[in-house]
């Protein structure tokens, strides 16, 4: 996995360097010249991968529209082949999320195929999977099985009232926990559970989430709200995006202080995205808080991420106002070697950051659930 080939010089948080410049010339891919690098230097090593638009729940920052997610989804077959050609490419980690993964057929196999694959140094794929859990409880241990190596659950609550109010779904927050406990039970924990905190809705459960991480002995990452969400629907509940309806980094550390003396740890691979926190001592010295703060700190100069949506485009950057349409060129005819130096061309015009709250700022248009967060 990634993190254990890097340098702890090159993991601490300091370094506002972007990936591929920590690294060097010297660095493990000098034997490789298929490393996938941007014009800003930046190195992609990790691919999201959407396997479907759907969802199950309908959670109010993110499906806050009326319509179904529609939108075709790529045969089993064709997403290996372009994990197979990204992976020669020097992806090294690969995420399968959605829409709701689990509601995908077929996620086993393909968690299998994509087990398969090597890396030119011939190591296994670290290859993760990003869930709402509601179907976890059945399919962790296939999953498991057939190589997925981790799992992080999203989970807005840690009370049935709460969570129903969030996600829209009745009786959701028991499902999700087992598939939490049941992941673990299959050996892919520890589990990583994110929370997007939204103020006047979950921000009161901060403290609650750190009794769960302990409980449950689960990694916690809070995330901050971004606007990805749907063209919200005028008179319902769905939350659109605005700066005060974001729970901050410096916020939640607030309030996590009261709790007890917080440390900083380090990062655990130089494109890590949370900072991460643990308590001093007492009974809360084994919680690790991670905040994922792209609103309040953004990350973008360290970015390492490409994403696949279910529908063949490649995306450049979560805020990209524009798709490249990666099915299109392989359903032509193109090659292995002509869809790499397709790749290659496309990925150098990655963005450089996101422009959330400056003047001219322009929403996607996909949002999260049809992009793959
Ligand atoms: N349905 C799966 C789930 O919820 O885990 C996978 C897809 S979901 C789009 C992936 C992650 O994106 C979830 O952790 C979710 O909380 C997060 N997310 C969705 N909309 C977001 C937004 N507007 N801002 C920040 N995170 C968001
Ligand atoms: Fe579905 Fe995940 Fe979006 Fe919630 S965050 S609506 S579970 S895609
Ligand atoms: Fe990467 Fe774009 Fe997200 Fe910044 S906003 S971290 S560049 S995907």
């Amino acid at each position: 996995m990634s993190s254990t080939l890097f340098p702890i010089a090159a993991q601490l948080p300091s370094s506002d360097a972007p990936a591929a410049r920590q690294e060097g010339t010297s660095g493990r891919h000098s034997e490789s010249e298929s490393a996938l690098v941007d014009s800003h230097g930046r190195r992609l090593t990790d691919l999201r991968v959407s396997v479907t638009g759907r969802c199950n729940f309908r959670c109010l920052y993110c499906r806050t529209g009326q319509g179904e997610p529609a939108g075709m989804e790529l045969p089993l077959a064709e997403y290996e082949r372009l994990a197979s050609v990204f992976v020669s490419l020097g992806i090294e980690k690969v995420r399968l999320t959605g829409g709701e993964p689990l509601l995908r057929e077929g996620l086993v196999d393909l968690t299998a195929a994509l087990g398969r694959l090597r890396t030119p140094a011939g190591e296994r794929l670290d290859l993760a999977l990003t869930t709402n859990g509601f179907g976890l409880a059945k399919l962790a241990k296939p999953l498991a099985e057939a190589g997925l190596s981790r799992v992080t659950v999203s989970l807005d609550a840690v009370d049935s009232e709460t969570f129903t109010r969030v996600t829209r779904v009745p009786g959701g927050f028991e499902k999700v926990l087992a598939g939490i406990r049941a992941a673990q039970d299959a050996g892919l924990g520890p589990v990583k559970v994110n929370c997007v905190l939204l103020r006047g809705y979950n921000d009161g459960q901060i403290e609650a989430f750190a009794e769960f991480a302990q409980r449950e002995r689960v990694i916690l990452r809070f995330i901050e709200f971004m606007p990805l969400e749907e063209a919200p629907t005028p008179g319902t509940d769905a939350k659109a995006w605005s700066r005060e309806a974001v729970v901050s980094m410096d916020e939640i550390l607030t309030r996590l202080r009261a709790m007890g003396e917080l440390v900083a740890l380090p990062p655990t691979h130089s494109s890590e995205t949370a900072r991460r926190f643990g308590f001093a001592d007492g009974a809360m010295e084994n919680v690790e808080i991670g905040i994922i703060a792209p609103v309040s700190h953004p990350f973008c100069n360290h970015c390492s991420r490409l994403r696949l949506t279910a529908d063949g485009k490649l995306r450049t950057c979560l805020f990209s106002n524009e798709d490249h349409d990666l099915l299109a060129e392989m359903r032509s005819g193109a090659d292995d070697e002509g869809l790499r130096q397709w790749i290659r061309r496309v990925v150098r015009g990655k963005e450089e950051r996101h422009h959330i709250g400056e003047a001219g700022f322009l929403k996607p248009l996909r949002s999260m659930v049809q992009i793959g967060g």
